[in-house]
């Protein structure tokens, strides 16, 4: 078993919305998101995402 959990990030060291080296997986990209709006505001809707789609099939 994998132990992939709730994200199916594809390159983990590389932000997915701007392209930019991490400086380290996870801690670096919140610092990254912390420093970019942009990129933040993509984090943003793609954890809205994830969460509307957990909703959506939890609820059912
Ligand atoms: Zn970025």
């Amino acid at each position: 078993m994998a132990a992939n959990t709730t994200t199916e990030w594809i390159d983990p060291i590389t932000c997915p919305f701007c392209g930019d080296e991490l400086a380290s997986p996870g801690a670096g990209f919140v610092d990254h998101i912390h420093e970019n709006a942009d990129c933040e505001d993509g984090f943003d809707h793609w954890r809205e995402n994830i969460a509307g789609d957990l909703a959506g099939e939890w609820s059912g």
